[in-house]
Order: structure tokens, then sequence, then C-alpha cells
């Protein structure tokens, strides 16, 4: 007898798990999936290795070890000038994912609308149907990818509470402009919306482009829920420790949420991170070049092996124009062939869209990797343009 399962939702298999399956059994070079080579600094490391000797072992505070919060009110205070009071403004949680799980399930309801603007990281509409709401999206045009008001607006209905907005973006390595935010600000002001700012990207860009968060807009403090991850700040995505931030009313919503999700993260990884946010800021100025330099050099690679580049300044990611580089197939065939064939996995960009009409003709490369790594993908990716 087969049992009955599942709920009414059908959530498939993320691309990256997709794709990372592929790029193993075709043995490619897997510059799909977003992780790093390197692994962050080695002091955060022995930080974990010695607590987790030393313990403590047992379930931390709900909310997060008191170390951790404090030392991610000072990190943004110091980097950010944006305090969060430690004890009713923050709260942390097992990754990004579950601070995104959490502060959906806590915002939004059955039949409420939530802004979701694509291309879109992939949990964020899967998440919102579990809240029972809507995704209602608004779909952004390569080669700018610019958010402006009339689409936003556009999308807005009496159901819509929450407008989901991540910078720097996944996958086209944007960050917003000014003119972008005060475009998110008007619409969410002139309609109450809450805001939910999925700012993990926030140290993964250059060093002399700052990232402004949405949440240190003063009209946009008290409905914006800030969301970090020390996955991405120290590059230990496996870690998954990340947090959300917001005013006292927003937060003890989503503490109230994270009870039931997972209730806490492990107490050796938040004191390593406690311990890494205080003690390597200067690392991040570092790790920021280091990141910059593999971006330019995948992107002279992919240029002079004749493929087109979207603009890219932020995250691990860069893009590449199927069309503008003369590639008459789509993304997902073009990705396929790419591993299958040619030993290279990559991220079709149409995957962070729904619906029809997307736009296919854009394919994801995560640059952070070793030289060798991505030398050897330049390699293939040589070869490969001439077959296309
Ligand atoms: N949001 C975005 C935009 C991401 O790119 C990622 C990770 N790829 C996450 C959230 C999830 O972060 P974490 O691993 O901390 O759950």
């Amino acid at each position: 007898m087969t049992q009955k399962v599942g709920g009414p939702i059908p959530v498939r298999t993320t691309i990256f798990e997709a794709m990372s399956a592929k790029a193993v059994a075709h043995g490619a070079i897997n510059l799909g999936q977003g992780f790093p080579d390197a692994c962050g600094p080695q002091s955060v490391r022995e930080a974990a290795a010695r607590a987790l000797l030393e313990g403590p072992h047992q379930y931390p505070r709900m909310r997060g070890t008191d170390a951790l919060r404090e030392a991610i009110g000072r990190h943004y205070a110091a980097t950010q000038g944006l305090p969060f009071d430690p004890v009713g403004e923050i709260v942390v949680t097992s990754g990004a994912t579950e601070a995104l799980a959490a502060a959906i399930f806590a915002l939004l309801g059955p039949g409420d609308g939530a802004i979701v603007i694509e291309p879109a990281y992939d949990a964020y509409a899967p998440l919102v149907r579990r809240a029972g709401a809507v995704p209602q999206f608004v779909r952004l045009q390569p080669p700018g990818w610019r958010i402006d008001r009339a689409l936003l607006e556009a999308a807005v209905t009496p159901a819509t509470r929450v407008i989901l907005v991540n910078d720097p973006v996944n996958p086209t390595g944007r960050m917003l402009d000014a003119q972008e935010r005060e475009a998110i600000r008007d619409v969410a002001l002139a309609h109450d919306l809450l805001i939910i700012a999925d700012e993990v990207w926030e140290e993964v860009r250059p060093n002399h482009r700052l990232h402004v968060s949405l949440a240190a807009d003063p009209a946009l403090r008290s409905r914006t829920v800030k969301i970090g991850s020390a996955g991405k700040i120290f590059q230990v995505t496996g870690w998954k420790v990340g947090w959300a931030c917001a005013a006292p009313d927003l937060a003890a919503r989503i503490a109230a949420t994270h009870q039931y999700l997972t209730f806490t993260t492990s107490p050796a990884l938040q004191q390593a991170v406690a311990e890494g946010l205080d003690g390597e800021r200067g690392w991040l100025t570092g790790m920021r070049d280091e990141i910059e330099a593999g971006r330019a050099h995948l992107a002279a690679g992919l240029q002079s092996a004749g493929f087109a580049l979207l603009p890219s300044e932020a995250t691990w990611f860069l893009s590449i124009d199927l069309t503008a580089s003369g590639i008459a197939i789509d993304d997902v065939s073009f990705c396929t062939r790419l591993v299958v064939q040619h030993g290279v996995a990559a991220i079709p960009v149409s995957a962070f869209f729904e619906g029809e009409d997307v736009p296919r003709n854009a394919v994801r490369f995560c640059h952070a990797k070793a030289r060798a790594t991505i030398d050897s993908a330049l390699k293939r990716l040589a070869r490969a343009k001439s077959d296309f």
C-alpha cells in the first residue's frame, strides 16, 4: 500500500542541488552552486574547535547566545552605523534560510501577498506559499536588472503585506543604487508594507562600494527585517549561522516562529562567529580584495574566450549573456550541455524566475574558487565556446 505523503505545495529539488549532483555525476568543475574554495579565517575555525572541546554543549538561548547577539549589534554599529539592541532586536537562526522562513511565517498569513523581485533567490516563493501567502512577482530585465517604482507599484494589491528584497543580489551580483532603494521606500511607505531585506551578501563587495542597508533609512527602520549570514561573511556556508534584526515587535514575532523551526543553533559555531565578528573585521578587507581578483580573473578569461558578460560587482557570482555571446540556445540547454559534454557546471538564471516568457539568456558562474580551478574551467569553457 502506498502511503499518502506531502502537503498542498509541490516543492522541487533546488537547481543548486540538481546541478551539483550533475557536476559529481559527470566529474565536472563545479562553478554552479555558490560556495567558495576558501574557508574563512583560521581564528574563527580555531574558536569553533575550542568551543567544541570546552563546551557548553546544551541548548543555547532561543534567540541566540548573548555573546553572538552582542557581537552582531557591535558589528552593524561599526560597519554600517546601524545599531540593533542585542536583547530585543536580534534573533540568531540556523542560517539566513531559517531567518527567511521565520520572518516570512511570522509576517505573512493565508491570503496575504508578498512582492518577490525576479530574478529571486529560490527560497522566497516556496516559503511565501508555505505561509499560505501569495508571491506577487516583479520581473526585472537584463542587462540592467533595475528595480523601478512603476514596476513595484504595478504588483501591489490590497493584499500585499511585505516586499522581499535581496541586496546585493544573487544571482546577478548587482548592488541596488540609491534610486532603487528610494523606489522601495516610497512604495513601502505609500502602501504600509513591511520589508524583508535579505542582505546576506553585504560584506561580499568591492572595498570601495559600501553596502547601504534598507534598515539604515530612518523611515524604514521600524518596518524592515534585516537578514544576515555568517556563512557568507566568513566563507563557511556549511555552518548555517544566520540572523534576523528588526524592531522589537517584529523581532518578537520572528523569535516566536523560530521556536518551532529550529529553536536554536550550535553554541560552538555561535561562539566562533561572535569572536570572528569582533576580531576579524580586518580580515574582511583582504577577503574582499581576493574575491574581486577572482571575479576579474574569471571575467577576463570568459571575455577572451568570446563570452559577453552581464554587469556584476558583488557576491560570488557573475553571469554571461548567451545572446550577446552569439549563442542561440537557452540557458538550461546550455548548462546541460556544458556540464555533460564539457565538464563545467553553471546555473541557468531562468531558474530564478517562475512562469512564462522569462529571460533565458543568462548563465551564472561562481568565481569564489581557487585560481587553478578557475583556470581549468576557463580552458574547458574556451573549448566549449566553439561548440555552441
Ligand atoms: N539568501 C541569499 C540571497 C543567498 O544567496 C543565500 C545562500 N546562497 C541565502 C539566503 C541562505 O544563506 P544561509 O546559507 O545562511 O542559509
